[in-house]
């Protein structure tokens, strides 16, 4: 009953909105990396798609942009489809099936990660903690950042999600050597770090071969995925025009797009969408939840995080506007009962 009035609503009020996906990287689903939130796996991918293209309209962000300077108009329950950091599963898994469903997606890309082959620090702390394999992880980790709870966690991926908040509370001038001393205390070097196949950046032949199927657009992340509320003017200027600039190098045209980094309401600021707008960028993806029209605002546009381990009937869930309404006023009501 309820799901019935739920997919009516959405079809009376929202069908005349876009909603964007955003998703990361990959994985095949057998390994350590199919524990991690980010990486969805190919099968789960494969069955998303095809809901999508069965009860949505996939476009892409072009698209999108022209039809809210009615250049064009939305189709209606329109989708646009975002992966974020440039990881080579984007390549490797994800482009294999968007070719064979037709369904086009924008690749935002970390240059340095990109061009120079240098992990992102989230993953050089994830495989840190999870590959040195130290028995006292914990309790070393509880006194470098000063949560005692820390101390009696034994399970890595508890231990990954704490540290990278606790990275994300500071300024982003102190970021490297944090990350430094967590490899440290983890008795690691970067250079001798596994990297799985999860954490290896696209390459640049195949952002080109990607680019040249028409399916494929690429937006600029940053250089080094910094928060950037937390840089100052310089580091905010120079994260997003030298990014910018080197997307344009590698895919031979301008750089349309733009994703902030974390890209929650308190991530980004003025500074960064003035500078956006100096380096001629026309859209910028928030990760602040929710749906998209018409009169969005380009340099705020909503998303719906996608991560690995939702279920196709949460999936399709998370795509129902009303659905997610209720679940806001169902919190408020209790949160006021209470
Ligand atoms: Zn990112």
């Amino acid at each position: 009953m309820i799901d019935t009035l739920v997919n009516a609503i959405d079809r009376l009020f929202y069908s005349g909105s876009t909603q964007i996906l955003m998703y990361h990287g990959f994985s095949q689903g057998s390994d350590v990396s199919s524990k991690v939130s980010k990486h969805v796996t190919v099968a789960d991918f494969e069955e998303q798609l095809e809901f999508l293209v069965s009860e949505f309209n996939p476009i892409s962000l072009t698209l999108f942009f022209d039809a809210c300077n009615g250049k064009v108009s939305l189709p209606p329950r329109s989708v646009v489809l975002t992966f974020d950091d440039g990881y080579a599963s984007n390549y490797e898994l994800a482009f294999p099936l968007l070719k064979r469903y037709q369904v086009p997606a924008t690749v935002y890309l970390t240059t340095e990660f990109v061009l120079e082959k240098r992990l992102l620090w989230t993953d050089k702390v994830e495989l840190s903690i999870q590959q040195g394999q130290l028995p006292d992880a914990g309790r070393k980790l509880a006194e470098l950042t000063g949560i005692s709870e820390l101390a009696s966690e034994s399970n890595w991926e508890e231990l990954v999600k704490h540290v990278k908040g606790w990275i994300k509370c500071h300024s982003e001038c102190d970021k490297q050597v944090l990350v430094e001393k967590i490899m440290l205390a983890m008795k690691i070097e970067e250079a001798v770090l596994d990297t799985p196949a999860t954490a290896q950046p696209l390459t640049e032949d195949s952002i080109r071969e990607m680019l040249g199927s028409g399916l494929i657009e690429f937006g600029a992340h940053t250089r080094t995925h910094p928060i950037l509320s937390r840089c100052n003017d310089e580091q905010v200027v120079y994260e997003i025009l030298t990014s910018v600039r080197e997307v344009e190098t590698l895919i031979g045209q301008p750089c349309r797009h733009f994703a902030y980094p974390n890209g929650r309401e308190n991530e980004f600021d003025q500074r960064s969408v003035d500078t956006l707008k100096k380096a001629g960028i026309e859209t910028a993806m928030t990760t602040i939840e929710g749906e998209n029209d018409r009169n969005s605002d380009l340099y705020r546009l909503k998303r719906i995080g996608v991560y690995n381990g939702i279920s196709l009937h949460q999936f399709k869930a998370n795509l129902q506007p009303g659905r997610r309404r209720l679940a806001i006023l169902k919190n408020r009501l209790n949160g006021r009962s209470h």
